[in-house]
């Protein structure tokens, strides 16, 4: 069996997914009623910074405006993590970017679990749903967004996030969204250390994320990394994307940087159509590149399946999964 064969047929985690960004070509060109070329949806090498790289995201939003396209986006989606061995996936999107006066944020979240509910009937994939708040918008609106899906948690949604331009909005201007979010008991991760300082990585902890998106910053950062390593706090590394987004280069990665600092590392893909990756890539790269084993690979799936927003039987199910590497 070739080594790319070996990879896809392992079983797989992926944490860290935006559903925008990996939708399908094939169902962007279905809702939009249009071909698309490969260059309006994927960054490519030579995206020069994270601004550029969400520039991506323009199309893809177009799609998840209605209903019908957020369930099409969902179910092809879960559906193409499934070809690859994709055994749970905590798929992330940003609600408000789809409501507006037709469409309420409840109808726009069940409009996606309807599509990932339908899909799973057909592959068998777990999910759960993690709702991003966007730095960029009022941060009432932020709260009332939770609230709404608040009531959808352990119904398909697991958890909040904080996405959007890490550089230009500190993470300090977010503490109290995240105590309220920690008052209402919902769990949260946060993109952090993503292109931003290492501060805002131990602000994320400090406010109660349980993961961090990225983490990248805490490269060098010995103390950041000891707190992290203490709370165990999960890191959702994207290595493609980290590298499109200039957050890293391939010679100063830090994956075995934070392996070694006793990080609870995962392997995920951020965005699978705009980094044109899936978690097969991932290995592979990580594999090739810094010479990570299978048994790595492994202690990945394991770390995933602890840091995972998902109930006990889920985990059960993922774990007994993981003697297939
Ligand atoms: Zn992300």
């Amino acid at each position: 069996m070739k080594a790319i064969d070996k990879i896809r047929s392992l079983p797989k985690i992926d944490l860290h997914c935006h559903l925008d960004g990996s939708m399908t070509v094939e169902s962007m060109q279905k809702i939009l009623g249009r071909e698309i070329g490969p260059g309006e949806v994927t960054a490519g090498d030579t995206c020069k910074n994270l601004a550029e790289y969400l520039d991506k995201f323009a199309i893809p939003i177009q799609c998840i405006q209605t209903a019908e396209g957020l369930e099409t986006a969902a179910r092809e989606f879960l559906l193409r993590t499934a070809q690859e061995n994709t055994r749970y996936v905590e798929v992330r999107f940003a609600p408000l970017l789809s409501v507006s006066d037709d469409l309420g944020c409840r109808q726009v979240v069940e409009a996606v679990l309807k599509g990932l509910s339908e899909a799973r009937e057909k592959c068998g994939t777990d999910y759960n749903v993690i709702v991003c708040a966007m730095r960029h918008h009022p941060k009432e609106d932020s709260l009332a967004m939770m609230k709404v899906c608040r009531e959808f948690l352990g119904e398909g949604v697991c958890a909040a996030d904080l996405a959007g331009d890490e550089a230009a909005f500190p993470m300090e201007d977010y503490m109290d969204l995240f105590a309220q979010a920690k008052k209402l008991e919902i769990p949260f991760t946060i993109h952090a250390g993503e292109c931003g300082r290492a501060e805002n990585v131990a602000k994320a902890v400090e406010c109660g994320a349980a993961r961090v998106g990225h983490g990248i910053a805490l490269a060098g950062n010995r103390t950041i990394q000891k707190l992290c390593a203490d709370k165990k706090t999960g890191i959702e590394m994207c290595p493609t994307s980290n590298l499109q987004t200039r957050a890293a280069t391939k010679e100063n990665y830090p994956l075995r940087e934070f392996m070694e600092a006793g990080l609870r590392v995962t392997l995920n893909t951020d965005n699978r159509t705009v980094s044109n990756t899936d978690m097969t890539r991932e290995m592979c790269f990580v594999q090739e590149q810094y010479g990570i084993t299978t048994e790595e690979l492994k202690k990945f799936y394991l770390h995933a399946v602890d840091a995972a927003f998902a109930e006990d039987a889920v985990k059960q199910r993922l774990l007994s999964f993981a003697d297939q590497f």
